[in-house]
């Protein structure tokens, strides 16, 4: 290796890698670099701003050779807002990028080579395909209100009120208000100080109703002249729900827990497939539920269900998977952490008349066990359903980052179900819980990469497993 790079120095990079962030790698002399908003085959400059003894970090000061897949970013903050990281890229590549992220690290974290590797689900459209925003509201140094981004790891606010991942309405719905806080003299939110009024805008919409909510997140009880500002956001085509939300915590959590509907409804609906879910501002809802369908749709088609059998959906939310797996099966058990999204879930079954679902409120990891224990205890005196919840035909499972615990892994073996699907945003900790399954009678059949989050470097997959003596 040549002379250790230091602090401020300016080398010239090819980008051969991406890294699952979406930074670009490259190499001085055996040395690895991550670069921020480099793709892979650019050639760049780039100025060293942080070295560790095996790798170190580097900013994109120039792109001296584009890759082939580079592009001017849709959106005029995208280098600069927290929320895309590979904006600069073009979709297809994006998806090309991410399909081989899930490919590499199953590979390389799972050991797994052997299996069939769908091509990756795209959006058709990968713009405008969020339900939900959540914009920061403040001050900027010359004192007007801003609303918009956080800047990449910082609270800096960026101001943008057409972000082009929302719904087209979004910017229409800020500048009322806006304007609203401007005429009424009413102060944004200071998280230094704690002072000032409004925190953040909540906006939801309903894909299939065309439904909005707007939620203002205020550190007070009341917003002046709320008449005024009611009327205007009427006006908005779809509106649906005016709520404020009373947040007067200092906290990075954007929601308090209290609610108070100024206009229409407390709640707005939707659906994914023919089920139809009602939505709260606290309510958990997939953003994207255009893919989620196709996702949960894949769920369901390697799930393989005839109406007979049994399945334990593990992370179970507000019973999504569970719902869209109730209509086809005999029965089915969900586990879930947050006991507020399994009362969503009954109230969503009651409401769609679906009586096949039985949630439960815990940890997978111990709820499960402990569950299979009485069920086990119930079989043996004979009882038909207790022997069919210990021995489900499915098992799946959509656990948040970190996976599974690897206690749960090893229950679902006990339990031996045919088939488990897997439903994961990680890649990496969806690889190494495969690996596990592998090394206990599992084979990983099928892997099919979703884009939800297009222009991020997140991708989920949808990964079928049979038992391999079945
Ligand atoms: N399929 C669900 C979402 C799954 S996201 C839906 O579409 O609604 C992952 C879920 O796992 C979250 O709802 C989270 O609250 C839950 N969770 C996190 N840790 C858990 C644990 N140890 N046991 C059970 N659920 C957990």
């Amino acid at each position: 290796m040549g002379k250790a790079l230091q602090k401020e120095d300016r080398i010239t990079l090819t980008i051969e890698d991406m890294s699952t962030n979406g930074e670009g790698i490259g190499k001085v002399d055996g040395y690895t670099l991550f670069v921020k908003d480099a793709i892979i085959g650019d050639v760049i400059e780039a100025k060293v701003i942080k070295t560790k003894k095996s790798y170190g970090y580097a900013r994109l000061m120039q792109v001296i050779t584009p890759s082939k897949d580079r592009i001017q970013p849709a959106c005029p903050v995208a280098k600069q807002c927290g929320g895309c990281q590979i904006q600069e890229m073009d979709y297809q590549a994006q998806l090309q990028f991410k399909e081989e992220l899930v490919r590499n690290n199953l590979a390389r974290i799972g050991g797994i080579t052997s299996y069939e590797m769908q091509p990756i689900i795209g959006m058709d459209e990968p713009f405008h395909y969020r339900n939900k925003a959540q914009y920061p509201v403040g001050l900027d140094k010359d004192g007007n209100i801003v609303m918009g981004f956080y800047a990449g790891r910082t609270h800096h606010i960026i101001d943008q009120m057409d972000c082009l991942l929302g719904n087209s309405q979004n910017k229409n719905i800020l500048a009322i208000i806006k304007t609203y806080m401007q005429e009424n003299h009413i102060p944004p939110y200071n998280e230094q100080t704690q002072t000032g009024l409004v925190r953040h805008i909540l906006i939801r919409d309903g894909y299939h109703t065309g439904e909005i909510m707007v939620c203002i997140v205020i550190n007070g009880k009341r917003l002046k002249n709320e008449a005024q500002l009611v009327e205007r956001l009427r006006q908005i085509e779809g509106m649906t729900s005016i709520q404020v939300n009373v947040n007067q915590k200092d906290t990075n959590v954007i929601l308090g827990t209290e609610n108070r509907t100024l206009w229409g409804m407390d709640s707005i609906t939707d659906y994914i497939g023919d089920i139809k879910y009602q939505i709260s501002p606290l309510s958990f809802f997939q953003v994207n539920p255009r893919q989620t369908e196709k996702l949960y749709g894949k769920a369901l088609e390697y799930a393989g269900l005839t109406g007979k059998e049994t399945v334990w959906d593990m992370y179970c939310g507000i019973g999504t998977i569970s719902l869209f797996l109730a209509k086809q099966a005999k029965k089915v058990y969900g586990v879930e952490i947050v006991p507020q999204a399994i009362a969503d879930a009954k109230e969503n079954a009651k409401r769609n008349g679906i009586d096949n679902a039985e949630f439960f409120v815990g940890k997978a990891e111990e709820v499960v066990p402990q569950f299979y224990e009485q069920l086990k205890e119930k079989a043996q005196t004979g009882d038909i359903e207790a022997q069919e919840g210990t021995h489900p035909d499915v098992v799946v499972v959509d656990p948040p980052r970190k996976g599974c615990e690897e206690s749960l892994l090893a229950t679902i073996v006990a339990m031996a179900p045919k088939r488990m699907v897997y439903v994961s945003c990680d890649s990496a900790t969806l690889s190494r819980d495969l690996k596990y399954m592998q090394a206990h009678g599992y084979q990983v059949e099928k892997v099919q990469p979703v884009d939800q989050f297009g222009h991020t470097y997140h991708v989920e997959s949808c990964v079928l497993l049979c038992r391999t003596d079945s």
